[in-house]
């Protein structure tokens, strides 16, 4: 029996690797840049913490989770994503009390138990931050701009921001008793999807994907047109900063996220590259969260966004041919002493921090050689008797193919 990888699960293999890590230290630098740390937190975590902060009726919770009982009963979730578990760390550990404002970020994997297809799996990898202690609409712009700065540093321009406002508990119970009452009046069209939210969650009924439902709530009113005066001049100043910044964006009524924690803005980042699937990152306020997961009053503000998918993008604009830095050096050995010698030389270039690689199958020099050439060495050394009595040998340049004289006791890299 051979095993295989779990259906919506991925190797990433060798090849690969170049491009994840080209992303992650996009990722970090940008991080660093806008003064964010990186937290990291485990990958499960009680379920409750899960329930209690995505919302219980919410796709995640109710279908998508990967949730077990453990040896002792407890019910335990693998993340599905990673704004409660830095909530939690948040708490847990008094962060807010050593700085008013915590700013950190995380990189790592998902979990969610979703149909797999292009751009959807069961385990994939997010980015994301977290700012918590300060309620300024500039927060929420930092927010936004982050992800924008990690696109542009990657070469991506072609993307959409769409943000909104879902309201705050002052304003959002007026709003949805308004928008259940226009939806009762096209109950029975609705997809049953939809007629499930209309109860308890009828702002995920705007941002249904079925036509059907688009059209008959085409022109239900809108969250961002029934705000408080306070969600109502915290979303003009993010749109002012916007325009200060020259970020353009679209405000999109519909938009409504499949979290429920979210407060004023919510924000949604998309990209023409990819196919339904088209949603690169998310985000938005959730000032009611760290007091709901049994915190002190915080407010805060959050994204997150794919990584497999801004590999998609990269790959689609030619922008995925990052490679491993090849070896600097390839040593072929004739014989078992030069084999050994060969080695101890390859160790002690290494610890100085130069890429060395020798052959450890007893090849021939014809095969060696062609391992040299498939590794894309930059030189090669033949080393046999003659070379180890004598302790002079050529570095051949692999692109060239010009060789010049070296002493094997002071082997030096032309630069
Ligand atoms: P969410 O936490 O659902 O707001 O997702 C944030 C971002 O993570 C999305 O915009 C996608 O880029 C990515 N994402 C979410 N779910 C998946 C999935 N199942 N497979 C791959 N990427 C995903």
């Amino acid at each position: 029996m051979k095993f295989r990888t779990i259906k919506g699960t991925k190797d990433i293999l060798p090849d690969e690797i170049a491009g994840w890590q080209h992303v992650e230290s996009v990722v970090r630098r940008v991080m660093h840049d806008f003064n964010y740390r990186e937290i990291r937190t485990p990958a499960f975590e009680q379920t409750g913490l899960f329930a209690r902060s995505i919302g219980e009726l919410t796709d995640i919770v109710s279908k998508e989770m990967y949730t077990f009982l453990d040896r002792s009963e407890e019910s335990l979730t693998l993340r599905p994503e990673g704004t409660a578990a830095a909530l939690r760390a948040y708490i847990q550990n008094n962060l807010g009390e050593q700085s008013p404002l915590t700013k950190v970020y995380y990189i790592g994997p998902m979990f969610r138990q979703e149909r797999p297809q292009a751009g959807r799996l069961r385990q994939f990898h997010q980015f994301g931050a977290e700012a918590l202690g300060a309620s300024s609409p500039l927060l929420d712009v930092e927010m936004m701009a982050l992800p924008l700065e990690i696109y542009k540093q990657l070469g991506i321009d072609h993307y959409s921001l769409k943000i909104n406002s879902v309201g705050c508990e002052k304003c959002r119970p007026a709003y949805k008793k308004l928008l259940q009452t226009e939806l009762r009046k096209v109950f029975s069209q609705l997809s049953p999807d939809s007629q499930v939210r209309v109860g308890q969650n009828p702002l995920r009924v705007l941002d249904s994907k079925n036509e059907k439902d688009r059209e008959l709530t085409n022109n239900m009113p809108l969250m961002y047109k029934h705000l408080c005066e306070e969600c109502t001049l915290h979303f003009a100043s993010v749109r002012s900063i916007f325009d200060a910044l020259t970020i353009s964006y679209e405000v999109d009524g519909r938009l409504v996220r499949g979290l429920d924690y979210y407060t004023k803005t919510a924000f949604e980042i998309t990209s023409t590259a990819l196919g339904s699937q088209d949603a690169l990152a998310g985000g938005g306020r959730y000032d009611l969260l760290v007091e709901e997961l049994g915190g002190k009053s915080t407010p805060g503000v959050g994204f997150a966004a794919g990584i497999e998918r801004l590999l998609m993008v990269l790959s689609q604009l030619g922008k995925s041919d990052q490679k491993q830095a090849p070896p600097v050096i390839y040593f072929v050995g004739l014989d078992e002493p030069a084999h050994i010698w060969t080695f101890l030389k390859a160790t002690e270039l290494r610890q100085k921090g130069i890429c060395a690689e020798v052959d450890y199958l007893g090849r021939s020099v014809k095969s060696q050689m062609r391992e040299a050439n498939r590794q894309q060495a930059h030189y090669v050394i033949v080393v046999g008797e003659q070379e180890l009595k004598t302790k002079a040998a050529k570095l051949k340049n692999m692109l060239s193919g010009e060789e010049i004289s070296i002493s094997l006791d002071d082997i030096k890299i032309p630069t």
